[in-house]
């Protein structure tokens, strides 16, 4: 796509609302593929759950903007900022980047283990915090079995149960749901 949208002059945007901030075990997703957006959008965890959006642009695209021609109501308030600061200065500072690289690579080996144990697991995918489990039958007993065991996991598409825990999750939380997943299995 970036190869394409320099032939054509068209700009590459990426949503990194969900795969940026840390979820991926880098910063931004993209840093991953060695790729570089003319336009990046974030929200969410920027702020870790105050309200926030971002819209980041190389110099070239930003000098085509002007004070005030792309506005937000409660875009870049004063509050927000800093904790969007804050939390970047935390999860940078704090190594909670790396860490979400690591325990995603061993949430990841884990899926692998269940994988190889049960043929009902057909595939997993992702990278970092932001895993999913396909499944050959549907996952919504799987959810709802997990909930009563006090996990909370999201069944898409119908047969993918999507993981995307809090970038401090540790290695005996991974355990205690890999565990509960292995039996209802
Ligand atoms: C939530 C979300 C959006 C919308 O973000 P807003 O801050 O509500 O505009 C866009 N893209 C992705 C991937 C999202 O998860």
């Amino acid at each position: 796509m970036r190869e394409i949208c320099d032939e054509t002059g068209a700009l590459l945007i990426f949503d990194e609302i969900q795969t940026g901030i840390g979820r991926t075990g880098k910063l931004f997703a993209h840093e991953h593929f060695n790729v570089t957006p003319d336009i990046m959008t974030l929200a969410k965890a920027l702020a870790n759950g105050l309200p926030i959006g971002a819209m980041l642009a190389t110099e070239a695209v930003a000098s085509a903007f002007g004070p005030g021609a792309h506005a937000s109501t409660f875009g870049g308030t004063p509050v927000v900022t800093a904790a969007a600061l804050a939390n970047l200065e935390t999860l940078v500072g704090e190594g909670i980047v790396g860490h979400c690289a690591e325990t995603g690579a061993y949430f990841r080996e884990k899926l692998l283990w269940l994988k190889e144990r049960h043929d009902t697991v057909t595939d997993v995918r992702g990278m970092g915090l932001l895993l999913g489990l396909v499944l050959s039958d549907d996952g919504a007993p799987l959810v709802m079995g997990c909930l009563e065991k006090g996990f909370l996991v999201n069944c898409i598409q119908g047969n993918i149960l999507r993981f995307a825990p809090p970038l401090i999750i540790t290695r005996e939380e991974i355990d205690a749901l890999i565990a509960c997943l292995d039996e209802m299995l």
